[in-house]
């Protein structure tokens, strides 16, 4: 293999191309990226860089040895070759890594996903100025923690009936609703808006809501529109095998594109995480580099039972800060609701949530300000331990002893 491109300079496209090296490729790497910016970090966009800090830039020591082309786009791909806006390229290796995209109401409004996004809503954030944010999803909290913090008048917008309730069911999403009380911002649940503008927003019955900066947070969606038509196995995402292969012998998808085989949890799963895009590339570059033999052209094949290397297929995880707690949330939920809650969810000193298969093993934990509890589940889900609920709702029996 000679030549390898890196469509995206994220988190995963970065991590492909280290990866590549310590894996000891030596041939040439490309990396092609849209955004005109140096690589940096997602997740303190809507924290410390909405406070006023400055963005966290990854900085891989691969500088010097690949070549990077901002503010260049791949529009289309064939064998062997990729289209961009800078003309033809060809790879014998490639690896998607073209992250996601904000989902858009009709109108125009602010989305959160760039660093120039971050930096035209901070510009927004004064005292006094009228926020409507829609969603309360994670980034729809932590952008209403931001924005509350800087004086701004903040209302969010939530159509189903809870924050959150899409990612952890109802519940759980209930106990954090009074959060936004706390911190003055408005909270509006069962509300659905179906146009957004410069001056404010419409809701499903007609009712106008003026604001100065309207925000749109109702989650993405894989970037992999110019994939249509390539051959490529899509299905809201880059279709791959548990190690980030796709349905193109010689082309790995890893990181917000890429809708991965995930044996543990029976079925195909959206990374959409930073956790998945820092540990996936390591997996997809190692079978880019091991070659075609074996590769899984077609779609049934991602699926096929295979041995897999140690630390592949990971319990997702995720986190978030918002109204100065610290969330965490790992794995699947195989019920809607949690079976067991442990400490007092409306208790502002840490609780957590435990979902449980129909067999009783852990599959799914969500923790607010317990930091241990998380870590410690983790393990235990990809054990598949199977706690006794008595011990799982006691607080003070450490989770490994349930
Ligand atoms: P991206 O970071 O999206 O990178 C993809 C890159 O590809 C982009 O630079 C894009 O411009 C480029 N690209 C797209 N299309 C093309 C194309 N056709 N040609 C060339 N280049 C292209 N996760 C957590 O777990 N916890 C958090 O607290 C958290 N906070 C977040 C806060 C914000 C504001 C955002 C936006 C995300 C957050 N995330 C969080 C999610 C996490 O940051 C992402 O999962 C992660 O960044 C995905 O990395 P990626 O490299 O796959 O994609």
């Amino acid at each position: 293999m000679r030549r390898v491109v890196v469509v995206g300079a994220g988190l995963a496209g970065v991590r492909a191309v280290a990866e590549l090296r310590q894996q000891g490729y030596d041939g040439h790497v490309l990396v092609v990226n849209a955004e005109d910016e140096r690589p940096y970090d997602r997740p303190p966009l809507s924290k410390a860089v909405l406070a006023g800090a400055a963005p966290e830039r990854l900085e891989p020591d691969w500088y010097a040895e690949a070549e990077m082309w901002l503010g260049v786009r791949a529009t289309g791909l064939r064998p062997a070759e990729l289209d961009t806006t800078a003309g033809v390229v060809p790879y014998d290796g490639l690896v998607l890594a073209c992250g996601a995209a904000p989902l858009t109401l009709p109108g125009s409004a602010l989305s959160l996903r760039t660093l120039d996004d971050a930096l035209r809503l901070r510009e927004r954030l004064r005292p006094g100025e009228r926020v409507v944010l829609v969603g309360a999803s994670w980034i729809g909290a932590e952008v209403a923690t931001a924005a509350a913090k800087a004086g701004c008048a903040v209302s969010v917008l939530e159509a189903g009936p809870a924050p959150l309730s899409v990612a952890l069911g109802v519940r759980v999403g209930r106990y954090t609703a009074p959060w936004y009380a706390e911190a003055g911002v408005l909270l509006r649940t069962n509300t659905a808006v179906t146009a957004v503008g410069e001056g404010g927003v419409t809701l499903a019955g007609g009712e106008r809501l003026p604001a100065g900066t309207v925000l749109v947070g109702i989650g993405v969606r894989p970037a992999t529109g110019w994939l249509a038509g390539s051959g490529i196995g899509l299905d809201r995402g880059v279709l791959t095998d548990a190690v980030g292969r796709t349905t193109l012998p010689g082309v790995v998808a890893v990181g917000d594109c890429a809708v991965r085989w995930s044996p543990r949890a029976g079925r195909f799963v959206r990374g959409e995480h930073w956790d998945d895009a820092l540990n996936g590339p390591a997996h997809a570059v190692a079978g880019l580099l091991a070659g075609h033999d074996g590769w899984p052209t077609e779609q049934a094949a991602l699926t096929a039972p295979r041995e897999l290397p140690p630390n592949a297929d990971p319990v997702p995880y995720v986190w978030s800060e918002q109204f100065d707690r610290f969330l965490q949330w790992t794995g699947w939920r195989e019920t809607p609701e949690p079976s067991v809650f442990r400490g007092d969810p409306t208790d502002s000193s840490g609780w957590s949530a435990a979902w449980l298969s129909a067999g009783g093993a852990l599959t799914g934990f969500f923790a607010a300000d317990r930091h241990r509890d998380t870590s410690q589940a983790r393990r235990l889900i990809a054990a598949g331990h199977k706690p006794d609920p008595d011990r799982l709702a006691d607080e003070a029996t450490p989770l490994r002893n349930t």
